[in-house]
């Protein structure tokens, strides 16, 4: 496990910003060391724990771009059609047994490799072949036209893939295109999750007329797996920090990081808090954030905790933008802030200086065909069908007050939150 120590994120001051957490988040957590060698068929996700080398060039060796006819450059046709007659064939797969002689054309296919002497393929479609077999080549093709040269995609030597990214299909195709079976990734980390709350209870047991149904830890769950982390269910605690001490003290030691909703919010915060202290140290972080604010930080014996707050659009946005960066942190990941792009907004809305706000809303295509963001009717960070029914959240500055319609904001799609 990664070894924090108790004071990591000790620190003074009431409100602290999103990017002062996140940033502060990056430099105490160190990333898991452990690595492993997967298969290429299981790489997609995974961080790679070293650089990529290229150990050859791509394409290996200089082809055909298309299906036609090669020549030597120095017999392209100047001014008028000139005639070759054509001296062999070579399809992809075949390895050219003799050069092409000045004066002569060669029948090749995409994918070929060229043989000594041509460096330019005409394309098929525009040649014709006389009765006696020639090909008639018109004017104008520049030397070098229709031919994919050695290493023109990647050079011997080049650093194609870098330790701490994330493995993408189209990276994985490349080290397979290198001749790689497997690559060295990081460890997945192992995180623990539970939620509190004498209020809460597992959907599949009785709710009692006081009770909902535990929604944040399946959501927790899901947006933890498509980070990549192996996944520890704790259930559902009481609000009794006797116990949370107890499943957190057992938890600590096999797990990076421990995470839990519910109980950091001002008067609840005792449980959380009390059980956190008797096995380790917390602190309480006052982010200045909307929806989410108390989220809490703390090390239970070189293990990080987070708590999140309970209510379901607080957690899934404290989630996106704090603990996520402490997930990528302790993955070995590098900081990624989710992408944002700038949409015309819908909408009018006031809001306090000095705080990042959240608006969940959903994207509308206008007449001339660019997209304008619909803000949800409600705001209540408890309605969990505003997270359902929206496409993304607009994020609002420390220092805007009032947004009107027509106004530039900037959009993160659910999508790139993963
Ligand atoms: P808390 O942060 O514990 O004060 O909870 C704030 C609100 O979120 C309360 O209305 C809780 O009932 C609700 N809540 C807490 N945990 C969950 C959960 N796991 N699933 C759904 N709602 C929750
Ligand atoms: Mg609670």
């Amino acid at each position: 496990m990664a070894q924090l120590s108790d004071d990591c994120f000790a620190f003074g001051g009431p409100m602290r910003s999103v990017d002062e957490t996140v940033a502060l988040i990056a430099s105490r957590l160190s990333a898991v060391e452990e690595s492993e060698a997967v298969l290429l068929a299981i790489a997609d996700g995974r961080i790679l724990a070293k650089d990529m080398v290229a150990p050859l060039p791509l394409p290996p060796f200089t082809n055909s771009a298309v299906d036609g006819y090669g020549l030597r450059g120095d017999d392209l046709p100047g001014t008028a059609e000139k005639a070759f007659p054509v001296v062999g064939r070579i399809q992809a797969g075949m390895a050219p047994d003799q050069p092409v002689a000045p004066g002569q054309a060669l029948r090749i296919f995409t994918g070929a490799p060229l043989p000594e002497g041509v460096d330019t393929v005409y394309m098929q479609e525009d040649v014709r072949v006389d009765d006696a077999g020639w090909v008639i080549l018109p004017p104008g093709l520049k030397r070098g036209a229709n031919v994919r040269p050695a290493g023109e995609d990647v050079a011997a030597g080049k650093v194609v893939l870098q330790a701490d990214q994330r493995m993408r299909p189209q990276d994985v195709a490349l080290a397979a295109a290198l001749g790689m079976t497997q690559v060295e990734v990081r460890r997945k980390i192992r995180v623990a999750i539970f939620s509190t709350g004498d209020e809460i209870v597992a959907p599949g047991t009785v709710r009692g007329p006081a009770q909902l149904f535990d929604s944040n830890r399946f959501m927790l769950m899901a947006m933890l797996a498509r980070l990549g982390c192996e996944t520890t269910d704790l259930g559902i605690l009481t609000d009794d920090s006797g116990l949370i001490a107890d499943v957190l003290s057992e938890a600590a030691s096999r797990h990076d990081l421990i995470l839990a909703s519910g109980g950091v919010s001002t008067g609840e915060a005792d449980y959380v808090k009390a059980a956190v202290e008797s096995v380790g140290t917390l602190v309480f972080w006052r982010v200045a954030i909307k929806p989410g604010r108390p989220v809490a930080m703390g090390v239970i014996r070189g293990t990080a905790f987070i708590g999140l707050p309970g209510n379901p659009v607080a957690s899934f946005v404290t989630f996106a933008h704090i603990a996520r960066a402490a997930i990528f942190a302790l993955a070995g990941a590098r900081q990624q802030p989710p992408v944002s792009r700038p949409l015309r907004a819908a909408f009018s809305y006031r809001k306090k200086a000095g705080r990042r706000e959240y608006v969940r809303v959903s994207l509308r295509r206008t007449e001339d065909g660019t997209y304008e963001a619909v803000k949800f009717p409600r705001e209540g960070a408890g309605l969990l069908s505003s997270l359902v029914e929206t496409d993304g959240l607009v994020e609002l500055g420390e220092e805007t007050i009032q947004v009107e319609p027509g106004q530039t904001v900037q959009f993160l799609a659910y999508a790139d939150l993963n």
